[in-house]
């Protein structure tokens, strides 16, 4: 009997197969596709000589655990204990995972507010858990009146994720209001906070989960090197957490992982030296805004975008087809992949909405559009 019946193949797994297969320019799974920093590679070939090869410490390589540290401080003004309240993890996958296994028990509940990333499901039924999944609005904004709603004795744990993968949102200082009085009726929830889009926010300034005085004792905040140095691949990140959640969370990542690859640590720690990732919102935001320029007499209709590297674009004007068929026909008649957003939905809600990655060189972004232009 399988312990996850309903779960396939990662959509985005999918449409980067059938992208490859068709030769289509991949705007699907997210990632980039422009050369890395040459100060990071630099820094990695020249480290694959010295003695970097074997087992850091369980929790992290002491030194990147102190750049991490002074990279919180210097982003949201909050100290941690490197020792008691850090761990670096496989990626922010592995971080959502140990967290969940580590925190949520048999029959407790687990607020997810949909469309969500496809992460935060599976952990929580493997712990013989039950998720809860509730609608943001139409425009994206949590509804904090359902949100409360769906709360109740049995719910453990609520996960946010901000900037919000796949619609770009972000949450305003109101939302964090309305957290705080649900949170002040519910002293039993725990917070997870999948910021792993935290330095890609545009006009408005993002406001982490490190700054709000109420949730540092109740979050753990989750966060990933892939998205902040164009390096998806290497799978590493870390975790944040009070001490007694991180001694739990610790326990579960022994077990899993025992540490992360050694080579990528040292690189990373020497890396926060000189790299600045105040820099990256700028970056993406001239992506973004070419590519909306781009896009812009198209018959897509562009949604907002306020952080991370994906745009939604509705095909409203374009195609009755469920999102599926349109995405899958998109790739075998137009050259392009891009996400349908109902898989982001537990009830597959079908709104005619793709998702574009934009974290793309000029050419790709360009080559793209002319494809999306004909349609
Ligand atoms: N959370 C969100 C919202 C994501 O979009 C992703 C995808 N990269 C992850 C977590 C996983 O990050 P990582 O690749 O570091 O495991
Ligand atoms: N986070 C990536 C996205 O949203 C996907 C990562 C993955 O394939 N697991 O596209």
């Amino acid at each position: 009997m399988s312990k996850l019946p309903n779960v396939s193949t990662s959509i985005f797994t999918v449409m980067s197969k059938m992208a490859a297969e068709y030769n289509a320019i991949n705007l699907s799974q997210g990632f980039p596709n422009f050369p890395v920093d040459e100060r990071l590679t630099n820094i990695l070939a020249k480290l694959s000589k010295e003695n970097v090869h074997q087992y850091t410490p369980m929790a992290g390589y002491p030194p990147l655990m102190n750049q991490i540290v002074k990279l919180i401080e210097s982003s949201y003004n909050r100290t941690i204990n490197p020792d008691l309240e850090l761990l670096v993890t496989a990626g922010a996958t592995q971080g959502i995972f140990t967290t969940i296994l580590a925190l949520v028990k048999t029959g407790d509940e687990v607020v997810i507010l949909d469309p969500s990333y496809d992460s935060y499901e599976s952990p929580v039924l493997l712990c013989n858990a039950n998720p809860v999944r509730v609608a943001l609005n139409d425009d994206y904004t949590p509804n904090w009146e359902t949100i409360e709603k769906a709360c109740s004795a049995k719910t453990k744990m609520m996960i946010i994720n901000n900037p919000h993968n796949p619609t770009g949102k972000i949450l305003t200082e109101n939302d964090f209001l309305e957290l705080e009085k649900l949170l002040s009726k519910y002293p039993e929830i725990i917070v997870l906070s999948d910021e792993v889009y935290e330095y890609i926010t545009f006009e408005e300034k993002h406001i982490s989960a490190h700054t709000k005085n109420f949730l540092l004792n109740r979050c753990i905040m989750v966060s990933s090197f892939g998205k902040s140095f164009h390096i998806t691949g290497w799978k590493i990140g870390y975790t944040v957490a009070p001490e007694y959640l991180m001694k739990e969370i610790k326990k579960v990542h022994q077990f899993l992982v025992f540490s992360v690859n050694s080579i990528s640590q040292v690189a990373i720690s020497q890396y926060l030296d000189v790299v600045d990732v105040n820099l990256l919102g700028k970056f993406y935001q001239e992506k973004r805004d070419y590519f909306q320029k781009l896009l812009q007499n198209s018959r897509f209709e562009l949604k907002p975008c306020e952080g991370t590297y994906f745009q939604v674009a509705s095909y409203a004007n374009i195609s009755d087809e469920d999102d599926v068929t349109f995405c899958k026909k998109l790739i075998t008649d137009h050259g392009v992949a891009a996400i349908p957003i109902s898989t982001f939905y537990s009830d597959h809600k079908d709104q005619k909405l793709i998702r574009f990655c934009f974290a793309k060189d000029n050419f790709t972004l360009e080559s793209a559009a002319k494809k999306l232009y004909d349609i």
